[in-house]
């Protein structure tokens, strides 16, 4: 060998190595998680696509940079066989033979809070958890400068955390003329504002408001609170989602007014929430059924957060949720606990009565909801995590297992989810389904959500294989804007800023 060749040699074996090496690196969960790669391959998954069809299988889906470009059914004999023809390797391989894919979920009503009680965290507390819930979209429902800040870093993949879609919050002070209420609509739209948070204003201020979104190409989704408007203006003025419920059992009251006894304080917590249960009980069921049907006619849709307010109807149930014991932020706990000043944390004196009152109140609701879906009202999914209890992700989660109780069959809840969601944000042509030329928001799950979406929460579920009790589910890999993220990794990472705060406020 002369000295050239023994150069070349000793060169080719380190960069095999080395290859090598990098290779492996590259493969490791762990490693890759966050990374933009070229090419994803999902192998071998069952696919539940979002438009509401049933789940189909094998597939192999194929991601290029943000983008499935194809999706390829086989014949899992002739592959056994090795006589399928399968995609090309990727720069990560997924491996979801026996498992679903789903598209990312979309929380149609997040906040992405960075601090709590006064008390700030890392952001990623919160967008890291939704990411591991399956979260790709988030609409986050009262954004600032902060949010658009954040938006745009997980834009540029600089922060790990769902696509965000900020809607400004509105009203905000001194907006007391028509001309202040559209000078603020054109500011939001030139902040570079997505669409309006709209709390509740009264009518006249209202119209002038939705007129100038509408005239700016802005959706508004409205908190239709009980206040001087109610549903019927948000089916006249076109709002885009009813947020929560109140507004709709509030417009089918006859009399016009709930029957509140004379010290009710709308400002006192506990009177609002403790009266809210009593609503839906008062709404006649002629006028309910009008409401809905002039809301499908109107394409006003519904995002009714059935979650956050189920520690209404069971409050132990909410207080003591299990994934609390790794997931709850002190800065949460100390907000959750009950202090009449904090929004939500009302549970002072908090009877059997009431959740008597809000149990009758949820059957109500589902059915209201579930008639309003049936008849072809568009239904959304959000969570409204942060207050009462809800753990941002988790929330969202439990939101599907609500639509469930409410009478929609899983798929449809999916689709509540995934494609009504980014039908809801106008971007029904970009996101919310797996289908060749979509983005690739996409989740692998150890399990099928459609036999119980409890598979979907980080901390799984148990379950019974061969006779025996197993602890399993738990989503494998979000991926978003075709960026694989492996859940045990993010959900590690969230342990961690838990577990540092925590000793930290001791
Ligand atoms: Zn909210």
């Amino acid at each position: 060998m002369t000295k050239p060749q023994m150069f070349r040699a000793v060169a080719a074996v380190l960069f095999v190595s080395f290859f090598t090496l990098f290779v492996v690196a590259q493969q490791s969960p762990e490693a890759v998680s966050g990374k933009r790669l070229k090419r994803v391959v999902v192998r071998g998954a069952t696919v539940v696509d979002g438009s509401g069809k049933p789940a189909a299988g094998p597939y192999d889906i194929v991601i290029e940079n943000d983008v499935i470009t194809q999706i390829v059914g086989f014949d899992p004999a002739a592959a056994a066989a090795g006589r399928a023809r399968r995609p090309e390797k990727g720069d990560l391989d997924i491996d979801a033979a026996g498992k679903y894919v789903l598209p990312g979920l979309i929380n149609l009503h997040g906040h992405a809070h960075d601090s709590r009680s006064g008390k700030p965290w890392p952001v990623e507390y919160v967008t890291k958890l939704w990411l591991a819930c399956g979260i790709t979209t988030v609409r986050e429902a009262w954004s600032n400068a902060k949010i658009l800040e954040y938006r745009d870093r997980s834009a540029a993949n600089t922060l790990a955390a769902p696509r965000i879609f900020a809607y400004g919050g509105f009203p905000a002070p001194n907006l007391n003329t028509a001309e202040q209420v559209r000078q603020r609509v054109r500011d939001l739209k030139a902040a570079g504002y997505d669409g309006i948070k709209l709390y509740t204003i009264d009518r006249d201020l209202m119209a002038a408001m939705m007129d100038e979104a509408k005239k700016q190409g802005m959706r508004v989704m409205h908190h239709t609170g009980v206040e001087e408007t109610n549903a019927w203006d948000d089916i006249k003025f076109g709002t885009t989602s009813i947020e929560h419920w109140y507004g709709i059992p509030d417009a089918a009251i006859i009399g016009g007014r709930q029957n509140f006894p004379s010290d009710y304080n709308y400002n006192d917590e506990v009177h609002r929430f403790r009266y809210a249960g009593r609503l839906w009980r008062e709404a006649d069921p002629e006028r309910l059924s009008k409401v809905l049907d002039g809301m499908i006619e109107a394409n006003v849709a519904w995002n009714p957060t059935l979650v956050i307010y189920e520690a209404s109807r069971d409050l132990q149930r909410a207080q003591t949720n299990p994934a609390f014991a790794d997931y709850l932020h002190p800065a949460l706990e100390e907000f959750f606990r009950p202090n009449p000043s904090n929004h939500g944390s009302y549970f002072i004196g908090w009877s059997t009565t009431d959740e008597t009152f809000w149990k009758e109140n949820y059957r109500i609701w589902m059915k209201a909801l579930y008639d309003f879906g049936t008849r072809g009202g568009m239904i959304g999914v959000g969570e409204d995590a942060g207050y009462i209890y809800q753990l941002y992700g988790f929330g969202l989660i439990r939101e599907l297992e609500l639509h469930q109780e409410a009478g929609f069959h899983p798929l449809t809840v999916v689709k509540h989810a995934t494609v009504n969601n980014a039908t809801i944000m106008g971007k029904g042509d970009q996101i919310g389904r797996v289908r060749v030329g979509y983005k690739a928001d996409l989740i692998v799950v150890n399990g099928n959500p459609l036999e119980n979406f409890k598979v979907l929460y980080p901390t799984g579920t148990d379950m019974v294989r061969d006779g025996k009790v197993v602890h399993g589910g738990g989503i494998e890999w979000t991926i978003k804007d075709g960026i694989p993220f492996h859940v045990p990794t993010l959900t590690a990472e969230v342990r961690e800023i838990v577990s540092k705060a925590r000793s930290e406020s001791k």
